[in-house]
């Protein structure tokens, strides 16, 4: 077998680029390895998600004991294991706002499908049966599944794949910096995209709109921070038209924005907020879907008329996973992780703050562990998307795993992450960024 060739189908990846890919071997703290046994500081904690960092023993201790006592017990026909119930029973408890029941699943992007396909039953078992279209974000990140993929908007993750784009709607990225509204103060944009989200509902119909879903902090469209008092004013439109909304917490949820949950912090009342990542640290896969009374109310409602709810995967509420989520839910709260963050926060938002200004930088924003650098590649003379990879680069090269979308660099550290550790990661993205933009060759390069 060719060494330099990779038999696995990447996601997310450049597959005409038929080179072996980074390939990552051990784990420790903050830290992970690759195959040659160089280390890297992870400032992207996986995928958003390894919030207690790659030895948390107490997580690997959790699946053994689950492994051996019981390795596997299905969800179905109202038969469960003691595990499942008991994670929805803690997330109950722990639920940003009053929440009925949870669904387990194993990825964001089938926790939002179920949402999703819940918003339409809702509506459905009420005797309205035509509520079937969804509006999102133009640079909202939902998943790649048909309906949660339908739902995303960037562009790359719908081409080639025929997605369904009739019952899936649109609104205008809540991105201040967006150019139609440059020049607004912050509630002069909300005024100009509350407008455009009335006439998205007017044209739709909006007796044919089922529900609104959106990040409180849109990740990977490129870390938008939607303009203060924007939520406020939506919800107001959404419960105006019956429109459910679903809060994706997907990154935010489980201590990243420095609370447990970003509705909190927000100040959103959702009806169904989805999660996974942080919710096992990704130790193992599972998503939960929060539902509030209202939807689980109907669900039931709805499924009498039919004898059963028919929606479900085999490994929803696995037990193994879901033992692992306990044990992640327990250090969590009794670490204080959210806490945690909100103290080393400003270490974060130090650094990210002295690129402002910066010659290359059109924007900086950050909010609890979530940063991100939005660079102006053109202020080089270079092309769109160019710089934020070429930054990547450097910083590999210094030892710093990052993510760009586009030229927007992001930083989403493991939460267990210490201050000076934060300063450290800040120290080598400072110098990658001053590798590229002030080295003639890598100015080429990039
Ligand atoms: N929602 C959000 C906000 C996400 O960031 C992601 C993944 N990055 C997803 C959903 C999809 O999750 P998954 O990749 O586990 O399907």
């Amino acid at each position: 077998m060719p060494e330099a060739i990779s038999h696995m189908l990447e996601p997310h990846s450049a597959l005409y680029l038929d080179t072996r890919p980074h390939v990552i071997t051990e784990g420790s703290g903050i830290e992970v390895r690759d195959e040659d046994g160089q280390s890297f500081v992870d400032g992207v904690a996986g995928l958003w998600s390894v919030t207690l960092g790659y030895s948390e023993p107490r997580l690997v201790e959790a699946a053994t004991r689950q492994m051996n006592k019981l390795p596997f017990y299905g969800s179905f026909n109202h038969r469960t294991n003691d595990v499942a119930l008991a994670l929805a029973a803690d997330l109950v408890d722990i639920a940003p706002i009053p929440m009925g029941k949870v669904f387990f699943g194993n990825s964001g992007s089938d926790a939002n499908d179920s949402a999703i396909k819940f918003a339409r039953y809702y509506h459905w078992s009420q005797g309205r049966p035509e509520r079937r279209k969804i509006i999102s974000h133009s640079c909202g990140y939902h998943g790649t599944t048909l309906a949660a993929g339908s739902a995303t908007g960037l562009p790359h993750i719908h081409h080639g794949f025929g997605l369904d784009t009739g019952d899936f709607l649109s609104a205008h990225c809540p991105n201040p910096l967006h150019p139609s509204s440059r020049g607004m103060s912050e509630s002069e944009q909300v005024d100009w995209l509350m407008e455009d989200f009335e006439n998205l509902i007017e044209e739709a119909g909006p007796e044919t709109v089922a529900a609104f879903i959106s990040e409180p902090i849109l990740g990977a469209g490129g870390l938008i921070i939607p303009p203060a008092g924007y939520f406020a004013r939506l919800q107001e439109i959404l419960a105006r038209h019956d429109i459910l909304f679903i809060a994706d917490e997907v990154i935010t949820g489980y201590g990243r924005t420095g609370s447990m949950f970003a509705t909190t912090e927000f100040g959103l009342s959702p009806d169904i907020i989805t999660t996974a990542k942080g919710l096992s640290s990704s130790y193992l896969p599972i998503s939960a879907t929060l539902v509030g009374e209202r939807v689980s109310a109907a669900l039931a409602e709805g499924s009498k008329q039919i004898g059963t709810f028919g929606h479900g995967f085999t490994y929803s509420g696995h037990p193994v996973p879901a033992a692992v989520a306990r044990e992640t839910l327990a250090i969590v709260r009794e670490r204080d992780i959210p806490g945690h963050v909100r103290d080393v926060a400003p270490h974060l938002a130090r650094g990210l703050d002295k690129f402002r200004g910066s010659e290359a930088v059109r924007d900086v924003r950050g909010h609890g562990l979530l940063g991100g650098v939005e660079f102006d590649a053109a202020a080089v003379g270079r092309e769109p998307g160019q710089l934020g990879q070429a930054v990547l680069r450097a910083a590999k090269e210094r030892g710093l795993l990052l993510r760009a979308m586009g030229d927007t660099v992001v930083f989403a550290p493991p939460l267990i992450i210490t201050g000076e550790q934060i300063d450290d990661l800040m120290e080598r993205f400072t110098a990658a960024y001053h590798d590229v933009v002030d080295s003639p060759r890598l100015r080429q390069a990039a």
